[in-house]
């Protein structure tokens, strides 16, 4: 197997992975990076951005990845197509395998694989991708002003993102799989004491269907019951917020993740347990998700990069 030596090596190419390979460069650091399986991440499979500063008249998730990418490679960041297959953090130089056939031995390793949306697995999520059918409120919302939208889950994000989406559309569904919902309390509240929210109990959604785009929903009552009911829901818009499973896999045996497998990093900072080990973005972030803070700690990443090596 080909090796290489490098002194910085980010594996992932969302807005955490792009924004450390940008500071990595300017300081000098030869950063090393891989794409992953999805360049760009996330954002590329969402249209508009109107909430990343710097675009007053907003931008779309592929454009906003082109040009943070295009800004890494100004500064002669080592960008490379590929995926990281397996990891041993047991010892210093790090060892990463690509599945390029690659392997690199790297000081400082940043981390910013990201996370992913769970989806239902229903054939029609696909189908209206991009056309009404979202896993993150915070970014889409903003579309479906005094529109009709359904939101699926029961948890903390599902309860957040019903409200979020509350004060903006006219009217929302919120479909919860079993009778009573997981979210903690003050959410549950927040939910049932909002006139616009309407929470559907023991309501499982089986496919979607419009023309141009999402138009309603189909959904089963009581699914598997004797009292089992099929019917429709006009809606404009479906919201999944079933959860999100952090892409941390290869890392676990040698980095404290919490139960769902997020990353856990020092307070305030993108540290692991490991020193030289950084971890950025949505993969070590369970709460903000969002572009600019996924960017805000790829910086603060790669400036601890810098300094660990420095050292
Ligand atoms: P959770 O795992 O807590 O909840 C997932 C929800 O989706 C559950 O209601 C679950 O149903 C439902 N679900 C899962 N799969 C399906 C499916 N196939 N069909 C229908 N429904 C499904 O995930 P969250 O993203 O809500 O939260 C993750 C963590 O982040 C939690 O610890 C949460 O507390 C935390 N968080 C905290 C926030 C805050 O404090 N402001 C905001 C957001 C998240 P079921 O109950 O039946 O399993």
């Amino acid at each position: 197997m080909e090796q290489e030596n490098v002194q910085c090596l980010i594996i992932g190419s969302g807005p955490a992975g792009y924004t450390a390979a940008i500071y990595a460069s300017r300081a000098n650091l030869s950063p090393v990076l891989y794409e992953g399986l999805q360049p760009g991440g996330q954002l590329t499979t969402t249209t508009d951005i109107e909430n990343f500063p710097g675009y007053p008249e907003g931008t779309t998730g592929q454009q906003l990845m082109d040009d943070l990418r295009a800004q890494a490679l100004r500064f002669g960041a080592d960008i490379r197509a590929g995926v990281a297959t397996a990891a041993d953090l047991s010892g210093t130089p790090y060892r990463i395998t690509v599945d390029d056939g690659h392997e690199l031995l790297t000081r400082t390793l940043i981390i910013a694989t990201g996370a992913t949306a769970k989806y239902l697995g229903l054939e029609d999520e696909t189908k209206y991708a991009g056309m009404g059918v979202s896993a993150c409120a915070t970014c889409d919302g903003f579309f479906y002003r005094k529109k009709t939208v359904a939101v699926v889950g029961g948890g903390d994000t599902a309860c957040e993102e019903a409200t979020y989406l509350a004060g903006l559309a006219a009217k929302v569904y919120l479909l919860v799989r079993k009778p009573f919902l997981r979210a903690s309390k003050i959410m549950q509240e927040r939910v049932m004491n909002n006139p616009k929210i309407t929470v559907l109990f023991e309501h499982n959604a089986t496919g979607l269907y419009g023309e141009d785009g999402v138009e309603g929903v189909h959904v089963v009552k009581r699914l598997g019951q004797a009292d089992e009911t099929r019917y429709d829901i006009p809606i404009d818009g479906f919201f999944l917020a079933i959860g999100h499973k952090p892409n941390s896999e290869l890392f676990r045996p040698w980095l404290q993740t919490d139960e769902t497998g997020y990353i856990i990093t020092e307070p305030g900072t993108p540290r692991t347990n490991l020193p030289g080990v950084y971890a950025a973005g949505d993969v070590a972030d369970p709460h903000y998700r969002q572009a600019i803070t996924a960017a805000a700690s790829g910086c603060k990443a790669a400036l601890e990069a810098e300094r660990f090596l420095k050292q």
